[in-house]
């Protein structure tokens, strides 16, 4: 694994250490560009917003949680790695430096980048007297909460993927949509192709919304 440059500041909180990543050359923007996730799904936020309203009004705002956690057990189990005893789970925990380098990994590559644009800095916290793991952004800093059991590929990007998508719909098809290509950028196209399938086994939406575009109205599927 190449290793990323970053520089490591402690703080600001106890448990927490920020990376900041040198702006590569050339790179569009100091901070994430939410407004392109929306194009690349087409149209705008306020589009969006409305596209996620259920039929008796304002759907609840993290209607997929349930069922993304129970794909993702699906998935974890089916994503086994090869040992010397053979083959496993691939249940082990990341160290927290490892973990670090991980996380600088993904927003520091070229596809996020792209996407994204460039990502000054994230904040990590070690998950010390937390129980729940977290992604999502303090002002405009990417932050994560990464407790000791959380820190495992697929659990990562979940998070690093709520940095990256609008955190009024946490797990929504933006949020499901990043989640699935980041693992393929950085797992390969089995485990992507696994994780697709349990989102799909367990109806989790990651698609475009089908909905038919007429005078400026959206009308649900
Ligand atoms: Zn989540």
């Amino acid at each position: 694994m190449k290793k990323p440059k970053f520089k490591i500041i402690q703080g600001p909180a106890a448990h927490e250490r920020t990376l900041e990543f040198p702006m590569p050359r050339g790179a569009r923007d100091g901070r994430i560009k939410s407004g392109l996730q929306y194009h690349y799904f087409g149209g705008t936020e306020e589009e969006w917003r409305h596209k996620t309203r259920g039929a008796g009004g304002w759907r609840d705002r993290d209607w997929q949680r349930k069922k993304a956690y129970e794909a993702e057990g699906l998935a974890a189990a089916a994503l086994r790695v090869k040992t010397d005893e053979g083959w496993r789970v691939d249940v082990a925990p990341y160290s927290w430096e490892h973990t670090c380098q991980v996380v600088a990994r993904v927003l520091t590559s070229t596809r996020v980048q792209n996407r994204f644009g460039y990502i000054p800095k994230v904040t990590i916290h070690t998950g010390a007297g937390r129980r729940v793991a977290r992604g999502g952004r303090v002002g405009s800093t990417p932050w994560l909460c990464l407790p000791v059991w959380s820190r495992t590929d697929l659990v990562i990007l979940h998070e690093i993927a709520h940095v990256l998508t609008p955190l009024w719909e946490p797990h929504g098809r933006l949020w499901a949509r990043t989640y699935l290509e980041l693992v393929k950028w950085e797992l390969g196209a089995d485990k992507h192709k696994i994780l697709k399938e349990a989102f799909r086994t367990k109806r989790v939406k990651f698609n475009r919304r089908r909905v038919a575009k007429s005078d400026g109205f959206f009308l649900a599927e």
